[in-house]
């Protein structure tokens, strides 16, 4: 069963109550979250009510190894995460044989969060919990908590292999909210190609929350960063700090305002979480810190700096507003992004059917290939398991044995090595050793930047920002998986460049679209960083381009991908349009609209257009996973391109820039500058492929 309804709604209650009811028979749970937060916050809720018969442990990271033993042995609550139950629980299944024998319930709160890659991890982790559970006899009731989304019984099917119920109906009472969508005026200021800037989500949050704070309202204000965090709490302190001096508001009101985020002390936070319910403190500036688990509720105004990324986060943060019978206000402030503009132009993609879906591809065989191992290595793989782990499983067990990782005998399929299997999965990761960052002078370890971004972040020469600390990257050194940096302010930033370039191996599913082909498939990606930009921090003038020499990078991945027939397109050439700029253009708002209807950043995927790709011979638009494998994200996108390429159109139609800005064409991840981009182009681009009667699959 799935219950996806909104945040206070009663969805701990569902399956608390049941739960509570098997420990007391005698049976054991296994709760699941994605944070240890959530954990501790679920821990100290079971341990106030005070039942002797309730057991309830946590098991994480931070248990000590005599705690561990406690736990193994008397817990019959165990709180834990899915990386626990991957490289410990399951792998020592036998130690735990008590526990599984009496599993009744596994209850996978906030689901939402097991999308993408790691998603797709989850999943596998959940199908050898299932086949640990039959080797000890037990027949556990999934219980799955989520926040809203479109279609959860096959999001809940896709993660757990098993049929799923959905509950979706939210009768919980509520008072009404008034909701304001915010789009933040354009400004003299000039960006990349003299590109006009829009006034900052952050900059205007501050004035609204002043002027909140003045008329008494307890208000939230949720950014992006920390460090947004800071500066807004710091720019509504100033204001206020004016009205006292210029028309004598009481002393106290600038520090009625704060900010609140991730990295301080707990009881600084538990302060801070204090002051705001006693209303003491009457402005807070957050990241999404309080998102989860945290209990700071019943507000009279929200503010959302910025689309938070999925509808499920924008309902999770407006539904903090909202008093018993109480009537209640959210906004959401636009920043300079397609995908914001898009929003406050078109309230019923907000309001209306919910469009997003949480993805995840289970059969990625980059996935699914560790898994199988550690699998094997848990109990040796039968016949019997390959329904368990899909349809995939039987191609990708033959490589494990081609490769010599699994051994095929009679009776099935063995792990003999003396390595760990789980090691194979990095199911966190985004593939490779992370590189770590090193100050040079003191070989202090900065932090780390995983192996993909390492060549487009850390290169040498690079500008590194650490919590707010400027460094110069002195050399990457791909060889040790190190970059040595040092601290020092420049007053230049840095952009890497590279050259992308698309295969298409293979044509998996196509129809056409207007006069073109829309297809879904998989294409092999290379990239290389070539030279980097430094531009000047302030103006953004361009100061130099300094060459690299960096090794390729190819990804083996999925797209979706359309193409316009040369007779469609030489009339648009004969008009004077440039194709390339105005596919470019077209490719980097699609990227930016993607995440509308599949749960992901424009960071987790990727694009290349071009006027005439070599494996199609015509002008093409690709959009690929950013992940080894693929994540089901450009599936998505194809299963709903007819939506999704339409809303990209209006978004760039909505953006009343004249040539385009980040608030609709340019992306901030461009490996070429933003160059060449046609912004009328790319409207007219798109009115063709989305002229003619589109044949729905
Ligand atoms: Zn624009
Ligand atoms: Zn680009």
């Amino acid at each position: 069963m799935i219950i996806a309804t909104g945040t206070a709604s009663g969805k701990s209650l569902s399956y608390l109550v049941p739960a509570l009811s098997a420990v007391l028979d005698g049976g054991t749970i296994l709760y699941l979250t994605p944070t240890k937060a959530l954990a501790a916050d679920q821990l100290r809720a079971l341990n106030e009510l005070d039942l002797p018969e309730l057991r309830a442990a946590t098991f994480d990271g931070d248990t000590s190894f005599e705690e561990r033993a406690w736990v193994r042995k008397h817990a019959n609550y165990l709180l834990t995460n899915p990386d626990m139950l991957h490289r410990t629980l399951l792998p020592r299944h036998a130690n735990w044989s008590a526990f599984w024998r009496r599993l009744r319930m596994v209850v996978v709160d906030e689901c939402h969060g097991y999308r993408g890659v790691f998603g797709s991890h989850v999943a596998q982790i959940l199908r050898r919990l299932r086949r640990i559970c039959t080797r000890y006899g037990s027949r556990p009731t999934f219980v799955l908590s989520s926040a809203t989304a479109s279609e959860p019984g096959t999001f809940a099917m896709r993660l757990t292999g098993l049929q799923m119920a959905e509950v979706t109906t939210d009768a919980s009472p509520r008072g009404a909210t008034t909701f304001a969508l915010w789009e933040p005026p354009l400004t003299d200021l000039r960006g990349e190609g003299g590109a006009p800037l829009r006034r900052p989500a952050t900059a205007e949050s501050a004035d609204l929350l002043a002027d909140l704070v003045i008329a008494d309202i307890r208000t939230l204000a949720f950014v992006r960063s920390r460090r947004a965090a800071e500066s807004v709490a710091l720019t509504t302190r100033a204001k206020l700090q004016d009205l006292v001096v210029d028309v004598g508001a009481p002393k106290d009101l600038p520090d009625k305002v704060a900010a609140y985020r991730a990295g301080y002390l707990a009881e600084d936070r538990r302060g801070l979480e204090k002051a705001f319910r006693s209303g003491d403190l009457l402005g807070l500036a957050t990241t999404n810190a309080l998102e989860l688990g945290v209990d700071v509720s019943g507000l009279d105004a929200v503010l959302i700096a910025g689309w938070p990324g999925t509808r499920a986060s924008l309902w999770q943060q407006a539904g903090r507003a909202g008093r018993a019978g109480q009537d209640a206000l959210a906004v959401l402030i636009a920043r300079d992004d397609p995908l914001d503009t898009y929003l406050v132009h078109h309230p019923e993609a907000l309001f209306g059917r919910p469009v997003e879906a949480i993805v995840l591809d289970p059969d990625n065989p980059y996935v699914l290939g560790p898994h199988l191992c550690a699998a094997a290595a848990e109990i040796p793989l039968t016949r019997d398991d390959l329904e368990t782990f899909g349809p995939a499983t039987k191609e990708v067990l033959a490589g494990l044995v081609t490769d010599g990782l699994l051994r095929e005998r009679a009776t099935g399929w063995f792990w003999t090595s003396r390595e760990r299997a789980t090691d194979l999965a990095d199911i966190r990761g985004a593939g490779g050793a992370p590189v770590q960052v090193v100050e040079a002078s003191t070989g202090r370890l900065l932090g780390t930047v995983d192996e993909p971004s390492a060549h487009t972040t850390v290169h040498t020469g690079a500008v590194y920002v650490h919590q707010g600390e400027t460094y110069l990257v002195v050399e990457l050194d791909l060889e040790s998986g190190v970059a040595l940096v040092e601290a020092g302010a420049t007053d230049y930033t840095t952009f890497a460049r590279d050259v992308t370039e698309i295969s298409v191996l293979e044509s998996l599913r196509s129809h056409p679209l207007g006069p073109g082909e829309l297809h879904f498939g998989s294409v092999e990606v290379t990239r290389q960083v070539v030279s980097y930009l430094k531009r000047r921090a302030q103006s953004g003038e361009l100061l130099g381009d300094e060459p690299l020499d960096l090794p390729p990078r190819t990804l083996r991945t999925r797209a979706v991908w359309w193409t316009l027939p040369t007779s469609a397109v030489v009339p648009l050439a004969e008009d004077g349009l440039d194709l390339g700029g105005a596919a470019h253009a077209a490719e980097h708002a699609a990227i930016g609209l993607l995440p509308l209807f599949a749960t992901c950043d424009r960071w987790d995927i990727g694009g290349v257009s071009t006027e005439l790709h070599p494996d199609t011979g015509l002008l093409t638009v690709f959009v690929y996973d950013g992940h080894e494998g693929g994540a089901g994200f450009a599936e998505r996108g194809y299963a709903r391109a007819l939506d999704w390429l339409t809303a990209t159109r209006e978004a760039i139609a909505s953006c009343e820039c004249e040539r385009g800005c980040p608030s609709c064409i340019q992306s901030p991840k461009c490996g070429n500058g933003n160059e060449p981009l046609d912004k009328a182009g790319a409207l007219r681009l798109l009115a063709v492929l989305l002229s003619a009667d589109p044949q729905e699959t």
